[in-house]
């Protein structure tokens, strides 16, 4: 399959290199320039011969600017496969563009972060045609280890979103559970003990534990170096939050995570650390009234 790759970045380089150890790959970016791709002198270059045509962008305003530009160059019948997390109105007027010019698109954004996409574990979230889902399947074979059909186009975005304000609203309050337990003299390995094997349990508490020594190994163990940035969740919680009042949901958790994770961000010591590293922030904290 020949296939084109936009957006080199942390993300898009790994997984442009796992496909082009079984396929034929252009890539290009505007800045990153990775060794061992070969790369084309634009995005329409890229995608003129392509079957597929991956994105792997920072956002949607960037997403519909890349799409303009490739729509018109793709050849009659090929697949723009956005894997770029964005919001889910971006994901619709891509798709709906797609169509106008003949083409299909399918909005597969990730989960399973650089480790997912350096050795092709990835999730993919899918929205778009059965048919189109069904041409990339190959694609998602070999760069993940699991891809979902969530329903027509933008959906995989929705997934996405609903996923992570899940994510960081259990995230919280794990770490602010933790925090009370410490105060009130609760060994944090027995509070781990009893919640990962009660009611309380999650992925944030037994997969990804926040307190460093406790459970498996997570990115509290290694100072909070990311894993998954603080950044990243704010990113797609704000993604939530835009898609909420579109769709005049109420969402009072995934309010509450984000404005949390924004102070943590950008008025406290957030950035660049993981988004688990709530924990060590609510313990230099006291209650607020
Ligand atoms: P990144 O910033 O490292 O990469 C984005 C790349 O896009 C950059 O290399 C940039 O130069 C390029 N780019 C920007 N504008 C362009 C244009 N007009 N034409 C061509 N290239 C252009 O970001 P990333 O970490 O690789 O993330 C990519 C996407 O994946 C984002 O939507 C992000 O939210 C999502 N994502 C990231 C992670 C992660 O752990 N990094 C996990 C899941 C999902």
């Amino acid at each position: 399959m020949k296939i084109g790759f936009i957006g080199l970045g942390n993300m898009g380089a790994p997984m442009a290199a796992i496909l082009a150890k079984e396929h034929d790959v252009v890539g290009f970016d505007t800045v990153a320039k990775p060794d061992g791709l070969t790369l084309a002198a634009s995005a329409a270059e890229a995608a003129k011969d392509a079957d597929v045509v991956i994105t792997m962008l920072p956002n949607g305003a960037i997403l519909r600017a890349v799409a303009a530009e490739i729509h018109t160059a793709m050849k009659a019948g090929a697949v723009h496969l956005d894997c770029s997390t964005v919001d889910v109105e971006s994901a619709r007027a891509v798709a709906a563009a797609a169509e106008a010019a003949g083409l299909s698109a399918i909005d597969a954004p990730v989960s399973g972060g650089i480790g997912g996409a350096t050795n092709g574990t990835l999730t993919f979230m899918a929205g778009g045609p059965k048919a189109a889902f069904e041409t990339v399947t190959p694609l998602f074979d070999i760069m993940g280890q699991k891809a979902v059909h969530c329903g027509d186009a933008g959906n995989g975005q929705a997934a996405k979103i609903c996923n992570n304000m899940i994510l960081g609203a259990t995230m919280i309050a794990t770490c602010e559970a933790f925090v009370l337990a410490d105060k009130l003299g609760l060994d944090r390995q027995a509070m781990f003990d009893v919640v990962s094997t009660s009611s309380g349990y999650s992925w944030s508490m037994n997969a990804y534990c926040p307190a460093p020594g406790i459970g498996p190994q997570s990115p509290a163990d290694n100072d909070y170096k990311p894993g998954f940035a603080a950044d990243l969740m704010l990113k797609d919680l704000r993604l939530s939050q835009m898609a909420a009042e579109a769709a005049d949901a109420d969402t009072p958790m995934g309010q509450a995570a984000t404005a949390l994770y924004q102070q943590f961000v950008e008025a406290e010591d957030g950035a660049g650390k993981d988004f688990s590293a709530m924990l060590p922030r609510f313990s230099t904290r006291k209650r607020s009234t």
